[in-house]
């Protein structure tokens, strides 16, 4: 979890300029109508003192500059965003923010030339209040700022200073001491915003890590809960997972009055052939008769399990006897069709199985062991019939004694 945090801190300061820059643009229009405002206000008020040519210059250099700035957002909105053209985005906020600066400055030392001194107090005002308004704004980007207030102020504290009268001398340490206060909050806001920035995207990474580890976790657990159900050697599912679907479908049976059907299927004489062609020989028979098994299982809810070491259980849903017969006639010919060998069996000279197949309507009355215990005393009479055959045994109520074992004969 460490090292996934670690891994995304470079990509976490990359989105925090990013955000930042985007901030930057976003704000802009909204500060572009005040600054005509303003603009023109003070050309007007300026143009008294000063010949009207130099103010329609100016103003004319700042109106420019806003378009400039208008412009500039609608490229930004356009560009794409990766890192390269945000560097450029990121110089071009701020060249011009550093020019409306200098227009400012150096303006409102243009206006305040040969003005009075009431005048170049308000002309101070308006300024401590363009800097102020341009805080929000421009303190996401620190260097803007900074780079803003210093072209207002240095011209202008020079200027008051250089003229040496008192109230100029002081208002010119005053006009430097608010700068300086306003250039230390932009640079608190700009750390919180910085931390608040990490802290939000560290919080992203994180939901995302754990969304990720979530998926993971579950497909796991999904794979998991299959291998749980499975037998490993022949893939076909385990004894545990057939007494799941056994009890599901002996209910559903009986809700439906439908027939549920089991075959039990036994290799003959495997013993033989382990001991004629190896146990390694013998895991691979397994696996192909279990598949032969399978294969000729259509339905969804049909299933076959692994029963017992050589022994085979298949269920089938809303099946009657007849048809599980004709499925158990399919596998054993499958079983045959696959040709594998057995020198040694006393039945033929391939490997075979011999079949018990037992089906009823589930009832309240019957205990659904009673229908595996049927389906394995078919396959008794199919191997003292001579195997490779199928047996079919019935639960009935005479079946019932010998079935619960109480009955010898
Ligand atoms: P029958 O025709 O009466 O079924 O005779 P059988 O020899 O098949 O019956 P028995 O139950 O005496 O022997 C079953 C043999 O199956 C014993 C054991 O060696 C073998 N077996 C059981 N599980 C495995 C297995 O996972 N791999 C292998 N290779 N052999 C197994
Ligand atoms: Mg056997
Ligand atoms: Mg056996």
């Amino acid at each position: 979890m460490a090292e996934v945090l670690l891994a995304n801190q470079a990509d976490i300061q990359r989105r925090i300029l990013r955000e930042r820059l985007r901030l930057v643009y976003e704000q802009t229009p909204r500060s572009i109508p005040l600054t005509l405002v303003v603009v023109t206000v003070m050309a007007i008020l300026g143009s008294r003192a000063v010949p009207l040519w130099a103010v329609g210059i100016w103003w004319m250099g700042m109106a420019g500059l806003a378009v400039l700035r208008y412009a500039a957002v609608r490229g930004f909105r356009r560009a794409s965003g990766n890192d390269e053209t945000q560097l450029y985005w990121t110089r071009i906020s701020f060249y011009i923010v550093l020019a409306a600066g200098v227009g400012w400055g150096l303006g409102s030392v243009l206006l305040a030339y040969e003005a009075t001194i009431e005048y170049q107090l308000l002309l101070l005002m308006i300024l401590a209040g363009i800097a102020g308004g341009a805080l929000p704004f421009l303190s996401v980007h620190l260097p803007s700022f900074v780079g803003f207030i210093l072209a207002i102020t240095v011209p202008n504290v020079t200027w008051l200073l250089w003229q040496g009268g008192r109230i100029e001398v002081i208002s010119g340490v005053l006009l430097a001491l608010y700068m300086a206060a306003l250039l230390y909050n932009a640079h608190r806001v700009s750390t919180l915003m910085s931390e608040t920035l990490n802290l939000r995207f560290q919080n992203e990474a994180m939901a995302q890590t754990l969304l990720h580890e979530k998926d993971e976790l579950q497909a796991l657990n999904r794979e998991l809960e299959r291998l749980s159900h499975i037998d490993g050697l022949t893939q076909l599912a385990n004894r545990r997972y057939f007494d799941v679907r056994f009890q599901e479908q002996w209910q559903r049976g009986m809700r439906e009055h439908a027939s549920v059907a089991v075959l039990m299927l036994d290799i003959d004489e495997f013993k033989k052939y382990n001991d004629a062609y190896g146990h390694t020989a013998g895991d691979t028979c397994l696996r192909r008769v279990a598949n032969a098994i399978n294969v000729t299982l259509m339905r969804p809810s049909d299933l076959a399990a692994r029963y017992g070491g050589e022994e085979f259980v298949v269920l089938l849903a809303n099946t009657s006897i007849d048809g599980a017969i004709n499925v158990a006639e399919e596998i054993l010919r499958r079983v045959r069709d696959l040709n594998i060998k057995h020198e040694t069996s006393s039945v033929t000279s391939m490997v075979t199985i011999s079949i018990g197949v037992s089906a009823v309507v589930p009832d309240r009355d019957i205990p659904r062991a009673y229908l595996i215990e049927a389906a394995d005393l078919a396959l008794y009479k199919s191997k003292h019939a001579g195997r490779n055959c199928i047996t079919h045994q019935s639960i009935d109520e005479q079946s019932y004694p010998r079935l619960l074992g109480t009955d010898d004969a």
